[in-house]
């Protein structure tokens, strides 16, 4: 892109009060597919501001969220795209949790075959839930997780307690040391409404187990700046975060002021140049209030 292009594009997306991510997703097509740069048959797919993967083996493919929130066509588009890759049978779709914006809008993929599977919490709370866009999950893990093999591929599935979520699997690819891990450890960004399912203290505890897991690099469920992977300084970024921003509130609960005062004068001034800040900022404030402030 040229200079005067990207300049225009920032001078639009200002007078949109669109933010620098927005910006980015609004200039980028609808949908789109990246092979993993390093390895064989790992993809990420990417519809609007959301990202999956699938990993494209000999025995077939193993495939994850379907991302198809209020977007009627995303499961077949999703099909579509891994027909462009490989005509392999779809093995498996793998829910990272049980939250819509990442398991709505399964039927095409459950369609060509996929057995669904998701953590045990992730099903039950579908069954109660009965969204009519969201495919039950066919089978449960436990929370002692559990480990698929296909076509020479491994996928460890691992269950750590209680974080963004009550029902959140971390995937991982030993030989190929990556890492899918849905929006509790967002990439380069300020975390936002996902704050409204999330458990602060546990939440901590579960970064620092994935820190202390072997990869190198994190799919997250929510395109990085740039559309970049995380790596294990991303991790440990989001942590210093969520610490900071418990902190701060910490003594702005403990004064007396939540919810009001509290939410008003919560500020991360270190991170006030990270995408997502200025809108987000609120949702971080009102989840610390609410431990805080109330003991939830
Ligand atoms: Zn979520």
């Amino acid at each position: 892109m040229t200079r005067f292009l990207q300049s225009l594009l920032a001078s639009i997306a200002l007078l949109a009060g669109m933010s620098g991510v927005q910006a980015q997703q609004a200039a980028q097509p609808p949908f789109a597919t990246t092979k993993v740069e390093g390895t064989d048959n790992v993809y990420i797919f990417r519809n609007g501001g959301h990202q999956a993967m699938f990993v494209v083996t000999n025995g077939g493919v193993i495939a994850t969220d379907p991302i198809a929130y209020g977007r009627p066509t995303g499961g077949q588009t999703y099909v579509d795209e891994i027909r462009k890759v490989t005509d392999k049978p779809i093995k498996y779709v793998i829910y990272s949790h049980h939250h819509f914006d990442h398991v709505a809008g399964g039927k095409a993929l459950k369609d060509a075959g996929a057995i669904f599977v998701a953590h045990r919490r992730a099903k039950e709370r579908l069954e109660v839930l009965k969204d009519p866009h969201t495919v039950i999950p066919d089978e449960a893990v436990s929370d002692k997780g559990r480990t698929i093999t296909l076509g020479g591929t491994t996928l460890e599935l691992t269950y750590h307690g209680l974080n963004h979520s009550d029902s959140s699997l971390v995937m991982r690819l030993p030989k190929e040391r990556i890492i899918f891990v849905v929006d509790t450890i967002p990439v380069g960004q300020v975390p936002g409404r996902g704050m409204i399912d999330f458990h602060p203290l546990e939440s901590e505890a579960f970064i620092q187990k994935v820190l202390a897991m072997d990869w190198d690099r994190l799919i997250p469920g929510h395109p990085g700046p740039g559309g970049r992977l995380g790596t294990k300084k991303d991790a440990q970024d989001q942590l210093a975060l969520l610490q900071a921003a418990s902190a701060e509130m910490k003594t702005l609960a403990q004064a007396g002021k939540c919810w009001d005062t509290a939410e008003k004068e919560f500020k991360l001034a270190d991170y006030a140049s990270w995408p997502g800040y200025a809108n987000n900022l609120q949702f971080v404030a009102r989840r610390y209030c609410g431990l805080w402030g109330r003991g939830t």
